[in-house]
């Protein structure tokens, strides 16, 4: 397993259900990592392009976007976390609003399948956040308290699981907190959840050039999990260098 500790910033592109050969291959031509050993940068393709990037990747790691919460047998259409391993993944986006939403995921769904990884040596990036209603209604902190409590396995530690926070409302839509109110829920994120304390936990929702630094520079937060902006080589070459 990645050593996660030696990470200052952790960056994850999640290319969601975007790209096909020639996009890859003028991505991969343009993308420029800096070898440095501070940065973490994990590529999250569609499933069906992993192995596109197995063994070409410099400087940076293969992520899947979901993986199945079965470890393999009759369930049609599944791709297991064992077979993950075949194609370099070192990490596993798991729980992402889109697929809560759209795919009826739920949180123990969410448990098993980071469960499932960490037993294959892949870091689960597991995703928690909370919805512009219960946003509203002052429910946040117990919201992800609730995803906290209900989605993370009991084997999950610092060193094999990442957290990202995602406030829904904020995907897609460029909409952002304000920077000190990222900075208060990453830290109460932790300070009410003991046993996530010391885990990387990321922030994700319309990160882009203008907000990256300012957000990937704040005390409680470990690096960000970007979705549209990743997809613009040249904007995502500027973030993460
Ligand atoms: C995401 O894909 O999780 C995401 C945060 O998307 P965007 O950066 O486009 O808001």
């Amino acid at each position: 397993m990645i050593k996660l500790s030696k990470f200052s910033s952790i960056f994850v592109a999640n290319w969601k259900l975007n790209g096909n050969l020639s996009f890859i291959n003028q991505y991969l031509d343009s993308l420029k990592v800096n070898p440095s050993q501070l940065n973490c940068v994990i590529i999250c393709p569609p499933t069906i392009y992993l192995n596109n990037f197995n063994s070409i990747l410099k400087n940076c790691y293969l992520g899947s976007q979901d993986i199945s919460k079965f470890e393999s047998g009759a369930y049609t259409g599944e791709i297991s976390s064992k077979s993950l391993n075949d194609f370099g993944v070192k990490f596993c986006i798991v729980g992402h609003s889109e697929r809560r939403q759209y795919f009826n995921e739920n949180n123990n769904d969410i448990k098993n399948k980071a469960s499932k990884l960490i037993k294959n040596n892949i870091i689960p990036i597991i995703c928690i956040g909370e919805s512009l209603k219960q946003k509203n209604e002052n429910k946040t902190i117990e919201v992800l308290s609730y995803q906290i409590n209900n989605s993370i396995p009991s084997e999950s530690n610092q060193h094999n699981t990442i957290i990202a926070y995602e406030p829904i409302w904020a995907i897609g839509t460029g909409l952002t907190p304000t920077i000190d109110e990222i900075e208060n829920l990453h830290y109460l994120i932790r300070k009410n959840n003991i046993k996530i304390e010391n885990f990387k936990i990321l922030y994700g929702g319309s990160v882009n050039l203008q907000n990256s630094r300012e957000i990937i520079n704040l005390t409680n937060v470990d690096g960000a999990l970007i979705g549209g902006a990743s997809l613009k080589i040249d904007e995502f070459n500027q973030m993460i260098a």
